[in-house]
């Protein structure tokens, strides 16, 4: 799993470097793939969920600002300035999976746009503070919510976090906020590997989904923004695997 996440953390630093006005999303989604089958891996999103009915058709899901979660790539459609983008990616190395999002900003963005990426990506590492031995998985939820509401946003409650390890989408499922009544959840023990995922909204916390049957967007139509980690709770502090 370090190896699957090292590979995910190389293409997020190659897109990273790619990001400006006029690059399309199609752009993005063939650099890839190019990377992650160079260290013989697999994109884990291609064709996803494997049902054979509208699977997922590209590597990387590329969200552009009022977009949440599921993005499909596209030749037709490029960053403008000021834009802020969410790139998905997960790869299989050798059987285990990586995964690992981050939102970019394209160029100047608005003051709003700066707070929302800088609170989703600080509640991302609240909840990774957590992830230790002896304490609750609602711990990680608790702390995650409560970074995003001190800075005045909110918390996508339709998608969430999950363990993975062999399969991408394993137990448990890893809530960003605390669904009262829900318990506790399962005692951290080492060697648990989950994907924490906070997806916040500028505005309300609702989403729906396109007619492609992909697309997440918030109800209101204001900006989204997504980060995610793939980490492993060991004897000490939590491993994030997702890096190089
Ligand atoms: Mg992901
Ligand atoms: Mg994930």
């Amino acid at each position: 799993m370090r190896e699957a996440g090292r590979i995910v953390a190389r293409v997020h630093d190659a897109l990273r470097e790619m990001i400006r006005p006029g690059v399309t999303t199609a752009e993005l989604d063939a650099r890839a793939e190019a990377i992650i089958r160079a260290h013989d891996a697999i994109p884990a999103f291609l064709g996803y969920p494997y049902t054979g009915r509208n699977d997922f058709p590209a590597t990387i899901c590329a969200s552009i600002n009022e977009e949440l979660v599921h993005g499909i790539p596209s030749p037709r459609r490029w960053l403008e300035p000021g834009d802020i983008i969410s790139i998905d990616v997960g790869a299989i190395y050798q059987g285990w999976v990586g995964d690992s999002a981050w939102t970019y900003p394209v160029g100047q963005i608005d003051e709003e746009s700066q707070r929302l990426l800088a609170a989703t990506e600080g509640s991302l590492w609240a909840g990774i503070a957590q992830a230790r031995p002896g304490h609750f998985l609602v711990d990680i939820s608790r702390a995650v919510e409560n970074h995003v509401t001190q800075h005045g946003f909110s918390v996508v409650r339709e998608y969430t976090g999950h363990g993975v390890g062999r399969r991408m989408h394993e137990e448990p499922q890893v809530l960003n906020f605390v669904r009262p009544g829900a318990g506790r959840g399962p005692r951290l023990r080492p060697g648990l590997t989950i994907a924490l995922e906070p997806m916040v909204n500028a505005g309300g916390w609702r989403t729906r989904v396109l007619s492609d049957g992909w697309v997440v967007v918030t109800e209101d139509g204001r900006r989204s923004a997504h980060f995610e980690h793939t980490i492993a709770v060991t004897e000490g502090e939590p491993e994030v695997l997702t890096v190089l």
